[in-house]
C-alpha cells in the first residue's frame, strides 16, 4: 500500500461483503454466522481492516476478525436457530422484526442509564445528543458522527447503529450545545463521540468544532475527540481526501491553547501494526493534539497480559499515551466477550508490572457505572475473608472520588452490578447500579415540542 495515494474507502455489509475475496475464504459455518447474527446486531468492516487488519490463515481466531466478524456464540442457542430460516428472507418481514427487537431488548441497549440519567436540561427541556454525567465533563454526539467506519461486535453504542430511532440519541447542530455551555462554567472538558465524529468531512467537524472556541467559551479547555479511525480507517489522518484540512482543524484548535485530545480506540497492537496507522498518529501529534489509547479487555481479543504491554508499550514507541484499559459493559452480546472481574485486574497488573514507565499513564481495569468509574484495585484479605478493593476514579458524587471500598469477592462476578458490599457502611457506593432499559420515548415526548427529535441519517463518509 502507498500510504500517499488517495485511497477510496469502501465499506461492506450484511449484503456486499458477498462480494469479497475474503468472503470465499471463510467456511459455510462462518458464514452463515454471519448471515444470522448481523440480523441482530449492526455489521460494517471496510477494505483497509480485511487487507490490512486480518490474518486470514488465522481465522476465526484472529483478533480482528472476531473483533469485527459476528459468531454464533453471540447469540442464545434458540435465538440462533428461531433466526436461521429468515437468512434467506429478511425484507419487511413483520414476524422477523418482532423476534430482533425481543432479543435487542435482552441485550440491555442502554447500560449505566446513559437514555435516561445523564440527559441534560435547557430552559426546562431535555437536550437531545449531550450528556452530562460529570460535573466537568459534557459528552456530544452529532448526528453526523454516529456511524464509524467499521463497527465493533462487542460495542455498548450498538443502538445508535441498528436504524431504531427509539434507541438512539444525537443532535444535529452544536447550537443548544454551545447555549448550555454558556450556562455551565463548571464544564472544562467536552467529548465529542459517537459512533464515531472522524466519519464526518472535514466540514461537518468544523461546523460542530469551531462554536466551541468561541471567546465566551474560555471555561472549555479541553476538547476530546472519541475515534476508531485511527485503527479502522488511519487514511483519514494521512491520505484521505480532506485529510489536510482534518489536520489543519486540529491546528486551529491547538492554537488557541486548548488541549485537544483524540481518544484513540485501539484493542489490539494488531491496529497499530500497519505504517499507515503508525502515520496517522505521528500527523495528529504533529498538529500539537495528543492521543490517547484506550480499550476494553474482551474475551477472544485481547484477554492476555501480553497483548496489553505490546499494545501500550507500542503506544508509547509512537508518542500516544496508554489511558484505560475497560471492563467490557452489560450490553449487545457480552456474554460472549465479558470475563470475570478478578480475571480483568490480574491481566491488567501482570501487563502495567512489564511495562515501560511512561505507559503507567494507564488505569484500569474501570467499569463504567451508572455513578461513576469503578476501579478495581484488586483482591484483599479482610479478616480472613476475600473481598475485592474498589474505588471511584470518576463520580457523579465528586466526595467518592478515590475513597476505598469493598466488595465480597465472587469469582464469577463480572460487572458492578453483580457486587455485594463488604460492609454494611459502604452500601452507599452500590446504589442505582441496576439495567435500566428506558427508551427514548418519554424525552422524544418533550423534544418533539422543540424540533429535536427528529434523528436524521448520518452522513456517508
Ligand atoms: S468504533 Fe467505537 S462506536 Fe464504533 S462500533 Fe467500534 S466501539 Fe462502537
Amino acid at each position: 500500500m502507498n500510504i500517499h495515494n488517495i485511497e477510496r474507502y469502501a465499506a461492506y455489509n450484511r449484503n456486499s461483503i458477498e462480494k469479497t475475496q475474503q468472503w470465499h475464504l471463510m467456511s459455510k459455518e462462518l458464514r452463515e454466522a454471519v448471515k444470522v447474527v448481523s440480523l441482530v446486531l449492526p455489521f460494517k468492516v471496510n477494505k483497509y481492516i480485511l487487507e490490512n487488519l486480518i490474518d486470514w490463515n488465522n481465522i476465526p481466531n484472529d483478533p480482528i476478525y472476531r473483533l469485527v466478524f459476528p459468531h454464533r456464540d453471540m447469540l442464545k442457542q434458540n435465538e440462533y436457530a428461531e433466526l436461521l430460516k429468515f437468512t434467506s428472507n429478511s425484507e419487511n418481514n413483520a414476524e422477523l422484526q418482532s423476534i430482533v427487537h425481543k432479543i435487542r431488548t435482552r441485550m440491555n441497549p442502554h447500560p449505566a442509564g446513559q437514555m435516561s440519567h445523564n440527559i441534560p436540561y435547557f430552559e426546562g427541556t431535555p437536550l437531545l445528543g449531550v450528556q452530562h454525567k460529570y460535573k466537568e465533563t459534557v459528552l456530544f454526539f452529532p448526528a453526523a458522527g454516529q456511524t464509524c467506519h467499521a463497527y465493533c461486535t462487542f460495542c455498548f453504542r450498538w443502538p445508535q447503529f441498528i436504524g431504531e430511532p427509539s434507541l438512539k440519541f444525537d443532535a444535529r447542530s452544536s447550537e443548544n450545545l454551545v447555549k448550555y455551555l454558556r450556562q455551565h462554567q463548571e464544564v472544562s472538558d467536552v467529548l465529542i463521540t459517537g459512533g464515531d465524529p472522524m466519519v464526518m468531512s472535514a466540514s461537518s467537524l468544523e461546523k460542530y468544532l469551531l462554536p466551541l472556541l468561541s471567546d465566551d467559551l474560555a471555561h472549555i479547555k479541553n476538547i476530546r475527540i472519541g475515534t476508531k479511525a485511527v485503527s479502522y480507517w488511519p487514511q483519514r489522518f494521512v491520505c484521505d481526501q480532506d485529510f489536510g484540512e482534518v489536520l489543519r482543524l486540529f491546528e486551529r484548535m491547538t492554537k488557541t491553547g486548548r488541549s485537544v485530545a483524540l481518544m484513540a480506540h485501539y484493542n489490539h497492537p494488531n491496529e497499530l501494526s500497519t505504517e499507515i496507522a503508525q502515520r496517522a498518529i505521528r500527523n495528529i501529534i504533529s498538529t500539537g493534539a495528543t492521543v490517547r489509547v484506550q480499550s476494553p479487555l474482551i474475551k477472544h481479543v485481547n484477554d492476555k497480559a501480553q497483548i496489553w504491554i505490546d499494545l501500550w508499550n507500542n503506544s508509547v514507541s509512537l508518542g500516544a499515551v496508554p489511558y484505560y484499559m475497560f471492563v467490557e459493559r452489560d450490553t449487545g452480546p457480552n456474554e460472549y466477550f465479558h470475563l470475570p472481574i478478578f480475571k480483568a485486574h490480574q491481566i491488567f497488573k501482570d501487563a502495567y508490572a512489564s511495562i515501560s514507565g511512561l505507559g503507567r499513564t494507564v488505569r484500569g481495569p474501570s467499569m463504567s457505572t451508572q455513578n461513576g468509574k469503578v476501579l478495581i484495585d484488586g483482591v484483599v484479605d479482610l479478616n480472613g475473608e476475600k473481598a475485592f478493593s474498589l474505588q471511584f476514579i470518576q463520580s457523579r458524587n465528586p466526595e467518592w472520588v478515590r475513597q476505598p471500598f469493598f466488595a465480597k469477592f465472587k469469582a464469577e462476578a463480572t460487572w458492578f452490578d453483580q457486587l455485594e458490599p463488604f460492609y454494611e457502611s459502604d452500601r452507599k457506593f452500590f446504589a442505582n447500579r441496576y439495567h435500566l432499559n428506558i427508551t427514548r420515548s418519554s424525552i422524544d415526548n418533550a423534544n418533539v415540542a422543540i424540533g429535536l427529535a427528529t434523528s436524521p441519517q448520518p452522513e456517508a463518509h
